[in-house]
């Protein structure tokens, strides 16, 4: 079935769902997602590897491989520095 990315971003934009959650809730599923698709949501939303919450990508910090919202990246940060807070 067809999925309804811009439904799917506006779900988990600002949550910490799960993508399966949001496919889940229009009866979908991943395999139900086109290459396009994903191109799709990962140029609107990203979901932060620390925290897991999902936010505009123009709030990503990318930090040694990882994917960090601006948040955590100042938090990795400050750890790096000797984890003075
Ligand atoms: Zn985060």
């Amino acid at each position: 079935m067809k999925v309804d990315i811009p439904a799917v971003i506006s779900m988990l934009e600002g949550s910490c769902l799960s993508l399966g959650v949001a496919l889940d809730a229009q009866g979908a599923e991943e395999e139900d997602m086109t290459a396009d698709d994903c191109a799709v949501l990962d140029q609107a939303i990203m979901n932060c590897d620390r925290c897991g919450w999902w936010y505009e990508t123009g709030e990503m910090n990318t930090d040694g491989g990882d994917t960090l919202c601006g948040d955590c990246a100042e938090a990795a940060a400050k750890e790096g520095a000797g984890g003075r807070a």
